[in-house]
Parts: C-alpha cells; sequence; structure tokens
C-alpha cells in the first residue's frame, strides 16, 4: 500500500488531519525501532484511495525542532512514497520557507503543499512558498472536513505519474529502491517495506474514470453493450462509486475503463429513475466521482438547457468533458453539418468552451471505441505540466496580442504565472489588481492557454493573484 507522512512546523494541524483521513477507531500507535518517540500510523482513506499514513506530530506543543525531532521526520521522508507539507494558511510563517528548503534538500520524492485552517474565504495564503515547486497547493479545512476531494484529486495525480513513470517497483522486488541520498547501512536497519504498488494496484491506479451521462433514451445502455461487446469485461459487480450504483470495468485495448453509474442506466425499468429532479441529481454524483464526462446526446433532440447545466457542473468540478450526438444514422446527411455547428455554437457560447463532439450511432456500433479514445486524450491532457519558462513566454506573447483596458487610468500588469496544480490544469498569474481584471479578458487568457498547451474539452483554472509588496506598511 502507498505510504504517507504528514510533516510540517508545530500547529499546522498534522493530528487533526491524520485524524480525519484515518478515522479515531483505525488509528494505531506503533513504536518504531529507532526511533525514540512513538508516532502514529494507520490506514487513510479518501473515498476510493487507501494509504498507510503516518503522523509525525507528537512534538506539537513543542516551538523549536530538536534533534530528536528532526530524526523523526527524516524517518518518515525516508519510508513514505508522498509527503504532505501541512502549513497553517492562516497565519504566514517564515519558519514555513526554512522548512520547506529543508525539505528540499531531505527528499526527492513528491511533496504536496497542504494548505491547512482555509476555513474561510480570507484565509488561504502560501503565496509565499510557491518558488519551492511543491505540488499543489491543495486548500484544506481538516477540521471542517473542507478540501478532501482536491486532495483525492492531487493524490491520486501523484500516484498516476508513478505508475507512468518507472518508479513502481515490481512484484517480485520486495525491497525498497532507496533515494541516493539514502545512506544503505541505515537502510539495512530499517525495516522499510514498500508492501503494495503491486501490478494490481497499479492498474486500480491507472483505471481511468468515465461517467456516461444522458437524458432516458439517448442511448447510453445501447452505447455500453456495443463497447462490451467488443471488449473484455474485468467486473460488472464493483460497488458502485456513487450511491446505489454499480460501475463497470472493461479492458480498453489494454486500459482498464471504469463506467460509472451504470445501474441507472440498467435499471431503467424504473419509471421513477427517470423524474428529471433524481437523473441532475445522479448526474452531479457521476461527475464528482469520475475523470471524464460523456454527455450524451440524441441528435434528434440536440443539446437542451438540462445537458448545459451538465456540462457546466462538469467544467466546474474540473473535469474532462466530451459530447456524443448519438443515433447519428438517423439524422439526414443534409441536416448533419447544421447539426453540429448548433451544438458547437451553444458549447462555445454557453460552456464558455469547444468541447470534442463526436457523432455515434450506439445501435449500430460505429465510432463508439473513438469515444472512450477520446477520453484517454482528454484525460492526459488533464494532468499535463507546462513549465514556468513556457507558461511566461506564452503570457507575454497573450498580452501583446490583446491589451487590457486602462481601469480608471491605471494599467493591469500581468507579471508572472505559474502552474499550480493538474486535475484540472490550474494556473496562478500575479497580476497588480486582479479585482479589476474584467470577465471576457480572463476567458481570453484560459481560452489562450488551452488551445496553446492543452486540448478541447479539458477544463483550465486561472487564480489571479496580487503581488504583495514587502515593503507596503
Ligand atoms: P438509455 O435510456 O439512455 O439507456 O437508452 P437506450 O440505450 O435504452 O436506448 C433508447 C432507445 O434508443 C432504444 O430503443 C434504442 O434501440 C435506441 N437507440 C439507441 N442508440 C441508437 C442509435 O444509435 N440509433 C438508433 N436509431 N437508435 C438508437
Amino acid at each position: 500500500m502507498l505510504k504517507t507522512a504528514i510533516v510540517g512546523l508545530p500547529n499546522a494541524g498534522k493530528s487533526t488531519l491524520f485524524n480525519r483521513l484515518v478515522g479515531r477507531k483505525a488509528a494505531v500507535v506503533s513504536n518504531i525501532p529507532g526511533v525514540t518517540r512513538d508516532r502514529r500510523e494507520g490506514v487513510g482513506r479518501i473515498s476510493d484511495l487507501e494509504f498507510r499514513i503516518i503522523d509525525t506530530g507528537g512534538w506539537n506543543n513543542q516551538t523549536n525542532f530538536s534533534l530528536q525531532v528532526i530524526e523523526q521526520i527524516e524517518f518518515s521522508l525516508l519510508s513514505a512514497d508522498v509527503i504532505f507539507f501541512l502549513v497553517d494558511a492562516k497565519a504566514q510563517n517564515e519558519q514555513n520557507k526554512e522548512f520547506a528548503k529543508w525539505l528540499k534538500r531531505k527528499t526527492n520524492k513528491p511533496v504536496i503543499l497542504v494548505a491547512n485552517k482555509c476555513e474561510s474565504h480570507r484565509s488561504g495564503n502560501v503565496d509565499y512558498l510557491q518558488f519551492f515547486d511543491f505540488i499543489g497547493p491543495v486548500y484544506i479545512s481538516a477540521e471542517h472536513n473542507l478540501g478532501m476531494i482536491d486532495l483525492y484529486d492531487t493524490l491520486a495525480g501523484v500516484i498516476e505519474s508513478f505508475i507512468d513513470s518507472s518508479y513502481v517497483i515490481p512484484q517480485s522486488s520486495p525491497t525498497i529502491q532507496v533515494a541516493d541520498y539514502l545512506d544503505p547501512e541505515k537502510n539495512k536497519q530499517i525495516p522499510v517495506s514498500r508492501t503494495g504498488t503491486t501490478s494490481d494496484q497499479a492498474n486500480e491506479f491507472t483505471k481511468l474514470k468515465i461517467a456516461i451521462i444522458g437524458r432516458p433514451n439517448v442511448g447510453k445502455s445501447t452505447f455500453l453493450n456495443s463497447l462490451l461487446a467488443e471488449n473484455r469485461l474485468i467486473t460488472s459487480s464493483e460497488p458502485g462509486t456513487t450511491r446505489d450504483s454499480v460501475d463497470i470495468t472493461y479492458d480498453h485495448g489494454g486500459k482498464l475503463i471504469t463506467l460509472i453509474d451504470t445501474a441507472g442506466i440498467r435499471r431503467k425499468a424504473n419509471v421513477t429513475d427517470d423524474l428529471e429532479s433524481r437523473f441532475v441529481e445522479k448526474s452531479m454524483e457521476s461527475i464528482k466521482c469520475s475523470h471524464v464526462i460523456v454527455l450524451m446526446l440524441d441528435s434528434f433532440v440536440g443539446i437542451e438547457q438540462q445537458d448545459l447545466s451538465i456540462g457546466e457542473a462538469a467544467i466546474k468540478g474540473g473535469k474532462g468533458i466530451i459530447i456524443v450526438l448519438n443515433k447519428w444514422d438517423l439524422i439526414n446527411k443534409n441536416d448533419r453539418s447544421k447539426l453540429i455547428k448548433f451544438v458547437k455554437q451553444q458549447e462555445v457560447t454557453r460552456l464558455f468552451l469547444e468541447v470534442p463532439t463526436i457523432t455515434i450511432s450506439a445501435l449500430k456500433a460505429m465510432r463508439c471505441s473513438d469515444v472512450i479514445d477520446k477520453c484517454l486524450e482528454v484525460n492526459e491532457f488533464l494532468s499535463r505540466k507546462i513549465s514556468t519558462a513556457k507558461l511566461n513566454n506564452w503570457l507575454i506573447d497573450a498580452l501583446n496580442r490583446h491589451t487590457h483596458p486602462l481601469v480608471k487610468g491605471r494599467a493591469i500588469k500581468m507579471k508572472y504565472i505559474a502552474q499550480i496544480g493538474t486535475k484540472p490544469p490550474a494556473f496562478s498569474l500575479i497580476c497588480n489588481m486582479p479585482k479589476n481584471v474584467d470577465e471576457s479578458y480572463i476567458r481570453y487568457l484560459v481560452n489562450d492557454l488551452r488551445k496553446n498547451f492543452f486540448a478541447e474539452g479539458v477544463p483550465v483554472r486561472l487564480l489571479l493573484k496580487k503581488n504583495k509588496n514587502p515593503y507596503a506598511k
């Protein structure tokens, strides 16, 4: 099982996060050989993601890091695969910079910057740590159980990147491949067993979760049957990701794909399920649990308000989206281009985003696999990382092509952009007057970012932030 460790200054909220993830019942206290103080370990869980978690707390009342404490943290850095660097985001504490520097020196494992205590809008500023290039930040409130979905997404993204790289240790090799900095002698004494991350789990993590969403009778079941007729069904009885649902996993040319919420599709005889409110509610649940949304439309009916609301929810939730126009076989050749044009226009004017749009006939098994191929492509773009240099070159160019109008005689200055997250790709843009930037200008930047580095159907987030003037009183 993947191992994580929570590190950070005293009072960042490490134990609260530990308890939140592990749940008090599951927490065990273990005495680790070679470490004089106790530390807590347990199995943490966010939704379907399970991982071992080490709380390096236990010295919360200390104001300084003693040697012993440092030893403990170092130990947890060695044994964990992913580190949560927890920061109290309510108070900007310069000591965090020191800690961050030290952390960078000590480990080259993925470190997720977690900004805790973000229960109110005004709290939550960890900009001063952005140059350390940690993953994130993820804004949470461990105490109020906020931001756990973001933590899930970030952690899942990191796990996926392990699998993409050669980081996964084959099952036949029981010992951890230690990083260069690790003293081999010392490593012998430490019972570090990277249990898990077996190939089975690797598959578990790489599974792309797709929600097929569409009004009753658009052809979801027919689509599913066509897909499964051509492909190997892995399991059809997994407990559903959403309430009262069953998910289906199948092998799509060697890639495992989970189709979410297919119970709703199968139990279509149940009339109450077809009620509009239930449809929307179920769709929202499925959106939350998936990576990419397939919004299926009946070509005869086209796109409707409700479909647009679902599209909007998917984009807001940071999910990839593609639109499928089913029953294409029924559409007269002369009407085809008009129909596509109409849907495309709705996407741009209502969703502010062009969405990959695929025409299929589920009944005739036409282009059904293309839908999944497209989902895989969109999903890849969701985790794409762009270098800061490339981004800033793009920014100069984008600002030159279109200048923001003056605001009360003052020029808007945009100085620096950096990627702060993936899944969805998120960017922080430093600006002198973030509140005065036009909505339409932000949209221009977001769309241009997408065109340059991503693809249709990929939501891109841009956060405008004010640069703090250190000399201001
Ligand atoms: P669901 O409620 O979304 O699961 O819809 P179904 O898969 O049950 O399909 C509803 C109806 O549309 C059925 O009568 C299907 O045979 C029909 N249908 C589904 N896909 C197509 C298609 O591509 N072309 C045509 N002509 N009919 C289709």
